[in-house]
């Protein structure tokens, strides 16, 4: 006791910490408060290992300098955003937690333009007089969709939210029972639409759903009919669903809105370019539906967004609902969405720009090439390195049954554990994600970009090099 009391009392004290030279390049670029702090952590933590009956050899060294430089890496990373820069190579394009879509350089431009400057967002320029946020995209959405007209809010789920308490608020709303969908977290659409202050009628069976059982439902009280896109699930086999068209001619007899929730929805037709056709909003449009909802990052590749198109009198009064307020996007969003929208107003430069779109289109060629490359970065590194024919998948609740083949690079390291080597991969910097089986760490190059190949490598091989030196050592 007495021994572990004696190292203790050679930790050096906090004012000989922050006078010594070794306190200098610290007290220079931060603040003097935060250094202390930091000093006073530092310290601390030797502390607390030497307690553990560890550390000693830091007392030996040079303990001034080995807890300046402590204290220097914890203020780092106080300066680090944990919200930072991550390398998708799961081969799962629309990634929820690692941000969903990816957006092209054109919105990356639009966004710095807004953020930097002031903009033109509420304002008319020729008139000057007060202007309206939504007038930015409305007339593309039209363009894009033939729709009438257009809003965006924050997301889907808000575009959804709106829809349904303007329209339903107070009455009823049929829903066939195979369409009751779970997006994800608590976003269940019986919930939303009972927290719309809706009721909730359900028409059908989970596999088959006619029009005769919508006809059949309709009540006085029925204010809407709602169709939802199953995105994240497929129901295969024996199925019948009424098909829009007929929809919306019932609810055209019966003079009720007919509202189309696309989930992820598209603006081009994906299956010209072998994929599974994803409806587009486009085709909602046409089939005469007056609600039109779908999402900004899916497979549209834009922000966060929820996107509204249907007929102008139902979208005039969205607009002017109190919730519009709550659920409206901000400059940064209206900037990025409106360059987006900008892209697809030529569909193969849309293709090429975004990003979603070219990882789901690559030509296979182009990924073994990309997956080549990274082995031949990974030669000499210590790694057993091997390409392999493999499945990426859609994600983001699009597609779920579409198998986008692809190729994979399976990494193994002797001595580290995948999990091991994915965690370490995944608290680097920038962040790696890849994907684990049979105890092997899979890189898809699908949604990778070129220069992240070479980071990827660049990482793998940090992680490698003090066994490799060590070797050299033995
Ligand atoms: C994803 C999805 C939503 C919600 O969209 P977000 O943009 O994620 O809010 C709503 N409805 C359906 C059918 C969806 O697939």
């Amino acid at each position: 006791m007495a021994t572990t009391r004696s190292l203790l009392e050679r930790i050096p004290k906090i004012d000989r910490l922050l006078s010594s030279p070794a306190a200098e390049p610290l007290r220079q670029r931060f603040a003097r408060p935060r250094v202390v702090e930091a000093l006073r952590v530092a310290a601390e933590e030797l502390r607390a290992q030497l307690l553990a009956g560890n550390g000693q050899e830091v007392l030996e060294e040079d303990p001034v300098q080995r807890i300046c430089w402590a204290a220097q890496a914890l203020l780092e990373s106080e300066e680090r955003c944990t919200l930072g820069r991550a390398i998708n190579a799961t081969g799962v394009v629309l990634h929820t937690g690692l941000g969903r879509a990816v957006l092209s350089e054109a919105a990356a431009q639009a966004a710095l333009e807004v953020i930097r400057s002031h903009s033109l967002l509420e304002v008319d320029a020729e008139s000057g007089e007060r202007g309206n946020r939504q007038t930015h995209i409305a007339p593309l959405l039209r363009r894009l969709t033939g729709a009438e007209d257009a809003l965006v809010v924050n997301n889907n789920a808000a575009a959804v939210s709106l829809a349904i308490g303007c329209l339903a608020a107070g009455c009823e709303v049929i829903v066939a029972a195979g369409q009751l969908v779970e997006i994800g977290g608590s976003f269940r659409i019986p919930d939303v639409i009972r927290r719309a202050g809706a009721r909730l009628v359900i028409v059908g069976t989970t596999n088959k759903v006619r029009l005769a059982d919508y006809a059949g439902a309709i009540t006085p009280e029925t204010a809407l009919l709602l169709r939802v896109h199953p995105s994240n699930f497929r129901v295969v086999g024996f199925t019948e669903e009424a098909s829009l068209e007929e929809l919306v001619t019932l609810g055209r007899e019966r003079s009720i809105p007919v509202m189309d929730d696309l989930g992820s929805g598209a603006l081009v037709d994906l299956s010209q370019y072998g994929l599974e056709a994803e409806p587009t909003a486009h085709a909602s449009v046409r089939a005469g539906a007056d609600v039109v909802t779908f999402s900004g990052d899916k497979l549209l590749g834009g922000p966060q967004a929820g996107l509204i198109v249907g007929k102008r009198e139902i979208l005039r009064r969205m607009a002017k609902d109190p919730l519009m307020r709550v659920v409206r996007c901000d400059k940064v969003t209206l900037a990025m969405m409106e360059a987006t929208l900008r892209l697809y107003l030529d569909e193969e430069r849309a293709l090429r720009e975004i990003p979603t779109l070219a990882a789901l289109t690559v030509a296979p060629k182009v990924l073994s090439a990309r997956a080549k490359r990274l082995v031949s970065l990974l030669e000499g590194a210590g790694l057993t390195v091997t390409t392999e024919p493999g499945i990426s998948q859609v994600g983001g609740g699009s597609l779920p049954g579409e198998r986008l083949p692809t190729t994979l690079v399976a990494v193994t390291a002797p001595e580290i554990s995948p999990t091991d080597l994915a965690r370490r991969l995944r608290t680097s910097d920038p962040s790696i994600w890849a994907r684990i089986h049979r105890d092997r760490l899979l890189f898809d190059l699908r949604t990778v970009r070129d220069r992240e190949v070479e980071e990827i490598a660049a990482a793998l091989r940090g992680i490698m090099a003090p066994r490799m030196n060590a070797d050299a050592r033995r």
